[in-house]
């Protein structure tokens, strides 16, 4: 019956209806965004919370459609994970956040940091090892400047199949954070085990320090899991001054947030470090 609606269009039949069109022509809006290389890498910068030195940026992918203008990840990262898309997508974003880093690198701009952000089926993916050592290689930057983003859920699911991967990219000098830590549910006793250097404090217990006394209180366990694990932390969604200050009171090595910049285009976030002063 499949193979029918695709080759007469049989847009009637129950089993293909409005929302299945909509998501198959999404599908393949998809696939033509790939192939005429419609996605854009931004950068939104993290700065060390002391200091306020610029240290690394968070690349976040987005779609510049032709015809609906930018579009956000949350828009179609989640259609292109269930299609499978996602690892052709997970690939262009690998590599153009290496030759970012390449070129910036041959600007002779100082070092950064840049965090890219895996995807569940990316990371599962064999060869994924191989393939992003190759892709660094390839672009001839220090795997030192990269740092993988990774969620709780993806680091519990295959607990040796992570082990093993995460002790490959450790050992080429690739860096790895946890990704909206806190939101998940993470077995503190392998956290332990995984070679990891960052945890990401979700944006939901910055948004809530103010409002609800708990947020604060986690925000305090994660810090100071984070340094009994010999770890850093970065508070991502800081937005105001007075986020600002108490995370820096209380600890946190590294924010991202509006109050510093929002994700910006390559061009921009060039201009924007150019003219940076830390506070
Ligand atoms: P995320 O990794 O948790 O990224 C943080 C999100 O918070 C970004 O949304 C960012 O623009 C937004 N944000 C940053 N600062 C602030 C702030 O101060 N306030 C608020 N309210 N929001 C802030 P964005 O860019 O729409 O990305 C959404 C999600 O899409 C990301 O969440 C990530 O899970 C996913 N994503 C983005 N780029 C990629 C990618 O290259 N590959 C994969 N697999 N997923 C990606
Ligand atoms: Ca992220
Ligand atoms: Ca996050
Ligand atoms: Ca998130």
């Amino acid at each position: 019956a499949k193979e029918n609606d695709r080759n007469n269009c049989q847009f009637y039949s129950p089993d293909l209806n409005a929302r299945n069109l909509e998501r198959l022509q999404m599908e393949l809006r998809l696939r033509q965004a790939l192939e005429n290389q419609e996605f854009v890498l931004f950068f939104q910068p993290q700065i060390d919370a002391r200091s306020g030195q610029l240290i690394g940026a968070e690349t976040l992918i987005r779609w510049q459609d032709p015809l609906h203008g930018l579009i956000p990840p949350g828009r179609f990262i989640p259609l292109a994970e269930e299609t499978g898309l996602i690892q052709a997508i997970g690939d262009w974003v690998l590599t153009a956040a290496c030759e970012h880093q390449a070129r910036w690198e041959r600007l002779g701009l100082p070092p950064l940091t840049l965090a890219v952000n895996l995807s569940a089926r990316q990371f599962r993916q064999p060869n994924f090892v191989e393939h992003l050592i190759d892709t660094a290689d390839r672009s001839g930057i220090d795997p030192a400047r990269l740092e993988l983003e990774l969620t709780e859920s993806m680091l519990m699911k295959d607990i040796p199949q992570t082990t093993g991967k995460l002790q490959q990219l450790k050992a080429r000098g690739f860096r790895m954070s946890v990704d909206d830590f806190g939101t998940g549910f993470s077995s503190l006793n392998y956290l332990r085990h995984f070679p990891l250097d960052v945890l990401k404090i979700d944006q939901s217990f910055v948004r809530e320090l103010f409002e609800d006394e708990a947020a604060l209180a986690i925000i305090d366990s994660i810090i100071a899991l984070a340094r009994a694990l010999g770890m850093r932390t970065v508070a991502e969604g800081v937005e105001t001054a007075p986020q600002r200050q108490i995370l820096q009171s209380h600890g946190c090595d590294t924010l991202q947030g509006y109050l510093i910049a929002k994700p910006l285009p390559e061009a921009e976030f060039l201009a924007w470090r150019q003219s940076y002063q830390p506070a």
